[in-house]
């Protein structure tokens, strides 16, 4: 028998998105090619970068937690030119890890956090071994500079804006490809009767809310569910902390007149769309995609500056939902689509319409193709001589 190709999915734990989505192209890798492959995900910022780097992670939800000045920051970096002066000064810090992330066996590397994008890509060269390497960006519309190295085999994208985005940072027209944003191959069969789902998961069978606030239970989660829970709306609500533990804990203490579930992070996220009527989320891009294979209607409750407004303006442009930052809104919104069911089914009917439940099969498909006509290229190892020959002698 032939050894398996094995990919490996470099992610980070930066939100819940990068690891949902290497998940779901580990999945589709499985589902589509068998015992041909053996997809692993990867954390190398975890397990190679220095410290504070690898624990990046760790600090990403106060560093992102909405702020402004996170926003700023990332918008001023992304620019072709800007990136590549910040990321040479940024090598000399990362440049060991990269070249162990580099050094990782396996036969081809699918990247989709895009801080390892110019590091691996650079190490790679630095060494002379030059492996398949395929970007999945994920992310539904914003393509961040930082994803965006040219040489890299093939550049896969989940929608066309992402794909002109793309262009914009000088990725060759021929290296991209649309293939939608890999979510967990569940999402592809049709989803449960709604009594079904609700009785599977000890509801009562009425109108469901699932309000959510991404991997990390971001945002005015508390307050949304205070709101809700206190409006006398005839609803249930499935509230998700997802690894927020000090939210869980608010949740679990609440004492509101209404159905209450709360949830810390769980595997459920299906089965809780199948169960629901409405989503209320920030403007999370992998939240957002699997709503859309349910049909949900959803309430942008609120985004991560300059990284989510644009997932946000998608979900209003193509009338799939609303966005209402402020509790009360948000109530009020509910209350309207309460009485108003055909405002209801027309909202539900077009965010069915941007589902994609296959990406993560089409994106497997797109990788696998890579790593069976890109052979591992061996070659002299490119600049830095002397850094190089004391790589050799450390056995860096
Ligand atoms: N998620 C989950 N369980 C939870 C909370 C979230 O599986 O308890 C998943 C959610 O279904 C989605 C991902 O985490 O797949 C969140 O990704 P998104 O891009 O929406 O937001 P991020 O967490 O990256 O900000």
């Amino acid at each position: 028998m032939t050894k398996p190709l094995r990919f490996l999915l470099f992610y980070a734990d930066t939100g819940g998105g990068h690891r949902a989505t290497a998940q779901a192209l580990a999945q589709g890798l499985k589902h589509r090619y068998g015992d041909a492959v053996d997809p692993v995900l990867f954390d190398g910022l975890r397990k190679y970068a220095p410290y504070p780097v690898s624990h990046l992670d760790d600090m990403y939800p106060w560093m992102s937690g909405m702020s402004k000045t996170w926003g700023r920051g990332w918008t001023q970096l992304n620019e072709p030119q800007r990136v590549q002066r910040f990321m040479k000064l940024w090598w000399p810090f990362v440049r060991t890890a990269a070249i162990r992330m580099a050094k990782e066996p396996c036969d081809a590397i699918i990247n989709v956090q895009p801080l390892y994008t110019f590091p691996v890509l650079w190490a790679m060269d630095r060494i002379g071994m030059r492996k398949p390497f395929v970007t999945m960006v994920s992310d539904l519309i914003v393509v961040h500079a930082l994803w965006c190295d040219p040489t890299t085999d093939r550049f896969l994208v989940p929608t066309e804006v992402s794909r002109v985005h793309a262009l914009d940072n000088y990725i060759p027209p021929d290296k991209i490809q649309i293939v939608g944003l890999p979510i967990r191959l569940l999402f592809m069969a049709p989803p449960e009767p709604k009594p079904i789902a609700r009785q599977r998961l000890g509801l009562k069978d009425k109108f469901t809310v699932l309000l959510m606030g991404g991997g990390q239970g971001l945002g005015r989660v508390y307050e949304t569910a205070e709101a809700i829970g206190r409006s006398g709306l005839n609803v249930q609500l499935i509230v998700v902390a997802g690894r927020n533990k000090k939210l869980k804990e608010q949740l679990d203490a609440a004492h509101w007149p209404i159905d209450l579930k709360p949830y810390g992070f769980t595997q459920d996220i299906p089965a809780l769309m199948d169960a629901s009527d409405v989503l209320i989320t920030k403007a999370g891009p992998t939240t957002i995609c699997e709503a859309f294979t349910r049909s949900l209607p959803i309430i942008i409750s609120g985004y991560i500056p300059s990284q989510e407004n644009e997932n946000a303006d998608y979900v209003i442009n193509n009338r799939a939902g609303v966005l209402a930052e402020d509790p009360e809104l948000i109530v009020a919104t509910l209350r309207e689509w309460l009485h108003q069911p055909a405002v209801l089914v027309l909202f539900s009917q077009n965010s069915a319409r941007l589902a994609h439940p296959r990406a993560a099969i089409d994106a497997a498909e797109a990788a696998y193709e890579v790593a069976t006509t890109h052979p591992i290229v061996y070659r002299a190892p490119q600049g830095e001589p002397m850094l190089a020959r004391l790589d050799r002698f450390f056995g860096n």
